[in-house]
């Protein structure tokens, strides 16, 4: 049980993990607490998928649960101080070709929440925010879902933010790299802290691991380390990369565009993955992710089969072939059409997540190591819960989290086939090289 003796060694300072330090220090003020990060928080670049120009902020999920989580998370955007600066209350404007509008109504419906959000005809719906998507592709559309009380976080500001007030609060911030957890065979193959690349020790009576697409290779080196092959995420958590784009508007289009809603082309799972464009930030770029997510498999260590983002320190994430800048100026053409066509793209980066086949985190003890934990596994959606993450983090560390969400989210339940998921990574990054057209 948590409390103000134990010591806990959070790896990993993305949303998993600051939200758990923050939500810690907050409820055990006395407790040592301690963020490690391969990166500084307020680093120019930083690896982590959670550190971006701005992410979607929607309670608009078919999955009751995360339903229910973004509204909480959401409450928390709008109505607190250290959150809410970050916060624009844009709208969403989603083109449906399932029946995603109505299940997302229903689930408002079930959970009592009244809310400005509605299902429009494509006739309607083109004409809505001055025609801004009147030459988007709906193809195969069967409605738009406009929900006015969606919108976007100011991402990296916003995480840098949390973070100070963790550090305030008095959570201690390491930057190192972790290579990997040690275990202690003496007690019983209990998880004791971890060792740095640089040869630091650091111990802790819980250790968890919010190390998103780094998990399964941090996993598998430590089950190579300690000998323990039972450590490794198996076919649990993959890493999968995708493209983000952005271009800086003119003038004008800022003028056009600046109140723009969120905008997003929603697919079926035989189809592919949803696409998004974002609202310009205050330096006029305005952002798109593409549509495709591959996995980057290789060998870790001999035998060890795996993905994980490139070795580079900074995960090469701003190395981005022609192809997959192609996968941008496609988004940009679903979106806009001719609007966009001059539109020059000038920023791309490969942002990485970790995935489940079920798109459920993992938020649960591991099995094979007492005193060690994961949280982690955005599966490309969960920034969003940021303010309430920690929440659930700490109450799974007091094993008094619902039996619902324990079973959701556990370290080994069963899972779904990847072919349901549509957003599971299904390109292989070595055939993504190259400048030829997607
Ligand atoms: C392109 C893209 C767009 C997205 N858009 C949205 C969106 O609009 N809305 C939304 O809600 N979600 C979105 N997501 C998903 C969201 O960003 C992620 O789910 C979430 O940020 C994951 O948080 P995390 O804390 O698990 O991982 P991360 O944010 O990746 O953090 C992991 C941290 O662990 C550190 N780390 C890893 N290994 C080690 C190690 N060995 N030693 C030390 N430190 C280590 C890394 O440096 C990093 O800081 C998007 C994701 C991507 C990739």
């Amino acid at each position: 049980m948590p409390d103000g003796k134990n010591s806990y060694l959070i790896v990993g300072a993305g949303v998993f993990g600051v939200s758990t330090a923050y939500h810690l220090i907050k409820k055990y003020p006395d407790a040592s607490i301690t963020i490690v990060d391969r990166d500084a928080y307020d680093a120019e670049s930083r690896v982590a998928a959670s550190w971006d120009w701005n992410k979607v902020v929607r309670a608009d999920y078919d999955d009751i649960v995360y339903c229910r989580l973004a509204l909480e998370a959401q409450d928390v955007f709008q109505s607190d101080p250290l959150w809410k600066p970050y916060f624009h209350q844009t709208g969403i404007y989603w083109m449906c070709r399932s029946d995603y509008a109505q299940e997302v109504l229903d689930n408002y419906k079930k959970l009592g929440r009244r809310a400005d959000l509605a299902a429009v005809p494509v006739d309607e719906a083109r004409r809505l925010y001055g025609g801004l998507f009147e030459d988007a592709d709906y193809t195969g559309v069967k409605e738009v879902l406009v929900n006015k009380t969606s919108g976007w976080a100011a991402a990296g500001d916003c995480l840098i933010a949390v973070t100070k007030e963790a550090l305030r609060l008095g959570v201690k911030y390491v930057t190192g790299e972790v290579e990997t957890v040690l275990v202690d065979a003496r007690q019983g193959g209990k998880c004791t802290g971890v060792k740095t690349t640089a040869g630091d020790v650091l111990t802790a009576s819980h250790v968890l691991l919010c190390t998103g697409a780094y998990t399964p290779k941090l996993l598998e080196l430590s089950a190579d380390s300690t000998r323990n092959d039972k450590l490794s995420a198996g076919t649990r958590i993959v890493a999968g990369g995708i493209t983000t784009g952005m271009t800086t508007l003119d003038d004008e289009s800022y003028g056009r565009f600046k109140s723009m809603p969120v905008g997003v082309q929603g697919y079926t799972a035989e189809q592919g993955p949803f696409i998004g464009s974002l609202p310009p930030t205050k330096d006029k770029e305005l952002k798109w992710w593409g549509q495709t997510i591959f996995t980057n498999k290789r060998e870790v260590l001999p035998g060890r089969l795996l993905s994980a983002p490139p070795a580079e320190p900074d995960y090469a994430q701003w190395k981005v072939s022609g192809r997959l800048k192609e996968d941008i100026n496609h988004a940009n053409h679903v979106f806009y059409g001719k609007k966009g066509a001059t539109w020059k793209m000038e920023k791309h980066r490969i942002c990485w997540d970790a995935f489940t086949t079920s798109a459920d985190f993992i938020i649960s003890p591991h099995a094979a190591a007492e005193g060690l934990y994961v949280a982690t596994c955005g599966n490309f959606h969960g920034f969003k819960f940021f303010p309430v993450l920690g929440k659930y983090i700490v109450q799974m560390l007091e094993g008094t989290l619902s039996p619902e969400l324990t079973e959701k989210w556990a370290w080994d339940r069963e899972r779904p086939d990847s072919s349901r998921n549509p957003d599971y990574p299904r390109w292989e990054m070595k055939d993504l090289i190259g400048t030829s057209k997607l």
